[in-house]
């Protein structure tokens, strides 16, 4: 049977390229993400493509928005396979001038909205005893740099809720991976991936690559984390 995977932030950078490599693997990809143009355009082209693409534009950080998308989804679809958890933002100043908005929208997203979409689907994937939630977190879930206090702060927390989900999970055969990348060229903080300093960066592909990695390991195998570099990058 056809698998089916959510993917969020699907409408660029690491999430799309995540995207349309399980789409050419037969999966069915449902993506998410707020601009629903970029999703119409990225499910015409997986199509043309000869793949399966299902899409839904919403705020990940809006708990009501998520817990109606994911009730539709799994009226449509009777079964979800796989979460990719992607979608994140970050904004780098010193500490002193993030202020509560900016700390409420970091955290929403990447925090908030990791645990809504997954608390969404985790109990349809115990009662089907099988189910995978990747995570995209980053290499400053376990460290931190300068200017960097809440985006690390909400990737340390991201780690830890998938942490802790994946022991109380396991014995139900569902498997929880977080991936840790450094630094990858695409649109992150505002940014664009073809900026010069960017060309020996990891690529959205890199990426996708070691999540398809790990949906194929062996069902007896849990790949919990996978941490991944430029090899330019002093970690
Ligand atoms: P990106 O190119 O800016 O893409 C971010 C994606 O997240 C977009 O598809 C965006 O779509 C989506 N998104 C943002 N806020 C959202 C919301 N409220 N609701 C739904 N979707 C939302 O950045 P990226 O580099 O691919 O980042 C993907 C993930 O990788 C993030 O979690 C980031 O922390 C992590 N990461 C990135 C790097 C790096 O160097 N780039 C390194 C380590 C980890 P819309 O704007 O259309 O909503």
């Amino acid at each position: 049977m056809q698998k089916n995977a959510i993917i969020t932030g699907a409408s660029r950078g690491i999430g799309r390229a995540i995207a349309l490599e399980l789409a050419q693997q037969n999966i069915r990809v449902i993506l998410i993400a707020r601009n629903a143009n970029e999703l119409a355009e990225l499910q015409k082209q997986i199509e043309q493509e000869g793949g399966q693409a299902d899409f839904y534009a919403l705020d990940i950080s809006q708990a009501t928005q998520v817990k109606q998308t994911v009730d539709r989804i799994l009226e449509k679809h009777a079964q979800v396979n796989y979460l990719i958890n992607n979608a994140g933002v970050g904004s780098f100043q010193d500490f002193e001038a993030f202020d509560e908005t900016e700390w409420d929208r970091i955290m929403d997203i990447n925090v908030k909205g990791t645990f809504m979409l997954t608390k969404a689907l985790i109990a349809h994937m115990k009662a089907q005893k099988q189910g995978h939630v990747v995570t995209i977190a980053s290499d400053v879930s376990k460290r931190t740099f300068p200017q960097g206090s809440v985006y690390c702060a909400s990737k340390y927390a991201q780690d830890a809720l998938m942490s802790a989900l994946r022991k109380e999970v396991r014995s139900f055969g569902v498997k929880v991976s977080v991936v840790y990348p450094g630094m990858v060229a695409t649109y992150f903080g505002g940014s664009q991936p073809d900026e010069p300093e960017k060309a020996l960066w990891l690529k959205p592909q890199d990426i996708a690559q070691s999540v398809s990695y790990i949906l194929n390991a062996p069902a007896h195998v849990v790949v919990d984390e996978l941490m991944i570099h430029p090899l330019v990058q002093d970690y």
